[in-house]
């Protein structure tokens, strides 16, 4: 990898030391470009009229996502953020009164909410996998827990609050043998890591655009296998996902795009293609190890400061650092790297309730580096910790 050219093409990375990759990453050059463009070409001549130029930008990210989790185009919903594209699926699943619903502990909270909302409504039971020794979610537990009252298999990949990655693999496993739909909320992975549907055995999958693949804010998308496209209901419709076809009828579009809405952030979804297709031509893999490499040197770094507790779970480990100090609390220390021009972010309770609850944890700060940032970066963050 060449980073000094991938930094180059990062304007953001001569401004500043960005650790924020899990909230919102320094998008590329031809990212930025590709969106800007739009939207002058959008002042100048109207915007249906550039959309209806910008034709095949825009068909661009359904086969863009599409090679980037090896999935097909046409199970690819493109839907404005995360939490939505994954709404869209789990919202389109009837439970009833005892059906159960299968978690892990650092489950996010936005879907934990629908979850909750859910089992209000219909008497659906939540139940939450326990985690393994390493903190990730126990296969053998979840082995144990399954019936025929499981109707849902829901986790996150990489959970926001953490460096632990959960296996979702096994976890496929596991609901393919029992025909148990399974919903993975890749949101941190997606951009970080190779993402292969296939692979992991997911049925639905929802992510972000602005996280690690650094992609526009405002886009995210939705996976749905086409084997389960026809067992979902989206639980909103309109002109674009259905044709009102007779006065008394309508029919859902054939493909995952029965998920979207019409109105859309037009620059973005161009952004977001050119996002899929930067981190392709740069290859997963490559950035999978470059970006655990520098998160590796920030934990090392960290157990060597006095005061200093990495808070990371997990066996295996992804490119979010946790860590506490012992007498400043993150939201002082997240302010004072920021006035040193070093970007990082606070994770608090009420993000991921279970896990946090669980380990008397209340904030925690989070440094989240990618393939664009350099072992300097990682070492001045880490004399800025140890000087406060
Ligand atoms: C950020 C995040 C989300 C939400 O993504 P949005 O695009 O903000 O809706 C969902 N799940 C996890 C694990 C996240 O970290």
């Amino acid at each position: 990898m060449d980073v000094d050219r991938l930094r180059a093409d990062t304007p953001g990375t001569a401004r500043v030391v960005h650790l924020n990759n899990a909230g919102s990453a320094l998008p590329p050059r031809p990212v930025q470009e590709a969106v800007q463009r739009h939207l002058a070409r959008e002042a100048e001549i109207g915007g249906y009229e550039a959309a209806a130029e910008a034709e095949t930008a825009l068909a661009r990210p359904y086969d863009a996502i599409a090679a980037l989790i090896n999935a097909a185009p046409g199970e690819i919903a493109l839907i404005e953020n995360a939490t939505r594209a994954w709404d869209m699926a789990f919202y389109a699943m009837r439970f009833e009164a005892g059906d159960r619903i299968l978690t892990a502990r650092a489950e996010y909270a936005s879907n934990y909410i629908a979850f909750l909302q859910m089992a209000k409504r219909t008497g659906a039971v939540i139940e939450v996998v326990p985690p393994d020794n390493s903190g990730a979610l126990d296969v053998a537990a979840l082995e144990g827990m399954i019936d025929s009252r499981v109707k849902l298999i829901a986790i996150t990949h990489v959970p926001t609050n953490g460096g632990l990655v959960n296996p979702a693999e096994a976890v496929g496993r596991i609901a393919r043998a029992n025909r148990i739909p399974y919903l993975l909320d890749a949101c941190q992975s997606v951009g970080q890591m190779p993402v292969d549907v296939e692979a992991i055995g997911c049925d639905m999958l929802s992510a972000t655009g602005r996280k690690f693949l650094r992609g526009p804010r405002g886009t995210g998308f939705l996976y749905v296998r086409r084997s389960m496209l026809e067992a979902l209901d989206p639980p909103m419709i309109d002109l674009h996902a259905a044709t009102w076809s007779a006065d008394g009828e309508y029919t859902l579009r054939p493909d995952a795009r029965r998920f979207e809405n019409w109105e859309s952030f037009v620059a973005g979804r161009i952004g977001l293609g050119v996002a899929a297709d930067y981190a392709m031509a740069i290859g997963l893999e490559a950035i999978r190890d470059r970006a655990r490499m520098l998160a590796e040197r920030f934990r090392t770094g960290l157990r060597g400061i006095r005061g200093a507790t990495v808070q990371d779970l997990g066996a295996v480990r992804s490119a979010i650092v946790t860590f506490t100090l012992d007498r400043l609390p993150p939201p002082a220390i997240k302010a004072a790297l920021s006035a040193r021009g070093i970007n990082v972010s606070v994770s608090g309770l009420t993000s991921t309730r279970l896990d946090m609850a669980a380990r008397g944890l209340e904030q925690v700060v989070r440094a989240s580096p990618h393939y664009y940032n350099t072992e300097a970066e990682i070492d001045r963050a880490l004399e800025a910790i140890a000087a406060l």
